[in-house]
């Protein structure tokens, strides 16, 4: 546990949160800022900065648990879709420094736009890229 984080202090019960689901390695709750209704975040216990810190074991547990808060939350809410979102670093998007996976339950209407604008792309473009990472 890092004493810094806001996450650590949440995700260990120090600060108070609506709390959707707790176990010995896990916190899932309703996120301050929501993009929708039900908004809520998968907190690991221990501290993993990002992805790249997260224990395989742990990323594992954690895609786990967010497959059962989707069926429980879509059940309950009445979403008609859902977007899971993780993001890693300032540049995509990380302002909280403790890994979260974001659960957005998604409904008619609701507002929210999370995409990207596609770029185009040439068949020799992506074979350099394919050979840039497995090459
Ligand atoms: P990130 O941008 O790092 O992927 O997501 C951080 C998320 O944490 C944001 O959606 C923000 O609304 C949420 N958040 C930040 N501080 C708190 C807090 O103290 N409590 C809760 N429940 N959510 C928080
Ligand atoms: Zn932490």
């Amino acid at each position: 546990m890092d004493t810094n984080c806001i996450f650590c202090k949440i995700a260990n019960g120090e600060i108070p949160s609506k709390t959707l689901y707790e176990d010995e390695r896990f916190r899932v709750i309703l996120d301050l800022g929501p993009a929708t209704k039900g908004h809520a975040l998968i907190l690991p216990k221990g501290h993993y900065a990002n992805l790249y810190e997260l224990p395989e074991e742990v990323a594992g547990e954690t895609m786990k648990l967010a497959k059962k808060m989707a069926a429980k939350m879509t059940e309950r809410l009445k979403c008609e879709g859902f977007n899971l979102i993780q993001n890693n670093g300032d540049l995509a998007g990380q302002t909280v420094f403790h890994f979260h996976l974001h659960l957005i339950p998604r409904y008619q209407a609701d507002g929210q736009k999370i995409g990207w604008k596609p770029m185009e792309v040439t068949q020799e473009e992506l074979e350099e890229i394919k050979n840039e990472i497995v090459g």
